[in-house]
């Protein structure tokens, strides 16, 4: 786990920001001080949906060092109601109670932990509303 990158990842995980483009008015995930779409930096911050639907999912049973205290955990890609598509943990359920379109909300938990000492890394999951 690299600390740089936790802390620059720290806001937009931990207040789970998009950008909004004032020029072209599309919304995209991670922050940036760019628009993806259109190229400007007349852009601002806005707070991600916190509802949404699975749209794949699968089940992870071989995680990184990192991840092995979740593991087997379910991962999905997530269509937030705002359209911006995210990949999270789906936790609080059964891999075959899943399925796609199922409608999700953000909760925030521990993502990844670095042994017993390290650092704690935490962001946004989703569970089954
Ligand atoms: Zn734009």
């Amino acid at each position: 786990m690299e600390p740089p990158k936790i802390w620059r990842e720290k806001r937009q995980r931990y207040l789970a920001l998009g950008i909004s483009c004032k020029k072209c008015g599309k919304r995209s995930f991670p922050l940036s001080e760019y628009c993806p779409y259109c190229g400007t930096n007349d852009v601002e911050e806005y707070r991600l949906a916190e509802t949404g639907k699975i749209l794949y999912f699968t089940n992870v049973s071989m995680a990184s060092n990192e991840m092995a205290f979740n593991a087997p955990y379910c991962l999905g890609i997530i269509e937030l109601n705002d359209g911006i598509k995210v990949t999270g943990q789906i936790i609080d359920c059964d891999y075959k109670d899943l399925k796609n379109g199922m409608e999700v909300k953000m909760v925030f938990r521990i993502l990844a932990r670095d042994g017993h000492e390290g650092l704690i890394k935490y962001g946004f999951k989703f569970t089954s509303i």
